[in-house]
């Protein structure tokens, strides 16, 4: 059996909708998504010797099935240059959970590779209650929030349509060049719209995808944050 379906059949039998981070990430990188170094750590300990083995600049977020938005939990610390700033941050995380919410379920903290400055975009997916499997692609921030600068597209996605949906934003110039800005690598922004479409339509159990922000590269693209809902 494969590791998606593994997950997705371990959080069914604990009754867990949302998935976790690394069990997202980890559905991610078998389907071909790039996703930023990780691993899972449940101290403080563990937490500076699997920074040490990843290499600075670390990222540290809380994991945990009660808090989905974990920046709004004071759950995420980024650019995290030594050990004892990894241990202040961990200690940190897991006080501005508590704080949050009491009583929430901590499942540890993950730590990660801090992938270097992109342009972020948001690649998503939904089940569309007419059209079913559909994937969307935005730019990040207020692109998506305030300006609805998002493409839509009924799954399975060929490589044209794909490409199709980054061109047509009304904002694809920021990711073409403007301004002198190095142009971004829209062949593998396209590349991951399609494994999402592959993902979505391979598990009809996903109800929800959401890969927010992927780091647009000139060579290259990153996930940096993976949430799955399950139906
Ligand atoms: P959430 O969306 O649950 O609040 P994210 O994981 O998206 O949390 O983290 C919040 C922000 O922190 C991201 O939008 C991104 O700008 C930054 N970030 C998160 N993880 C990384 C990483 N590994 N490398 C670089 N930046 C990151
Ligand atoms: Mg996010």
């Amino acid at each position: 059996m494969n590791q998606t379906t593994k997950i997705i059949n371990q959080a069914k039998e604990e009754g867990r909708k949302a998935l976790l981070e690394p069990e997202a990430k980890t559905i991610c990188a078998e389907y071909g998504i790039s996703v930023n170094k990780f691993s899972l750590a449940t101290s403080e300990k563990e937490a500076v010797e699997q920074a040490d083995k990843i290499g600075y600049p670390i990222v540290l977020k809380i994991v945990s099935q009660d808090i989905i938005h974990k920046s709004d939990a004071g759950g995420v610390k980024v650019n995290l240059k030594t050990a004892a700033e990894v241990e202040v941050a961990y200690k940190t995380i897991l006080e501005n959970a508590k704080k949050y919410k009491a009583d929430a379920k901590i499942d540890g903290i993950i730590v990660q590779e801090m992938a270097p400055q992109g342009t972020e975009v948001i690649v998503g997916a939904v089940k569309d209650p007419q059209f079913g499997p559909t994937v969307m692609f935005g730019l990040g921030g207020i692109f998506v929030e305030l300006l609805k600068d998002v493409n839509f597209r009924v799954a399975p996605l060929t490589i044209v349509d794909a490409k199709e949906m980054i061109t047509q934003l009304k904002a694809f110039p920021l990711l073409n060049g403007y301004r002198g800005s190095e142009p971004r690598d829209i062949d593998a922004l396209a590349q991951i719209l399609c494994e999402v479409s592959k993902l979505i339509l391979d598990n009809p159990e996903i109800k929800e995808l959401d890969l927010n922000p992927v780091m647009a590269y000139p060579k290259g693209a990153k996930t940096v944050d993976a949430r799955i809902i399950l139906e």
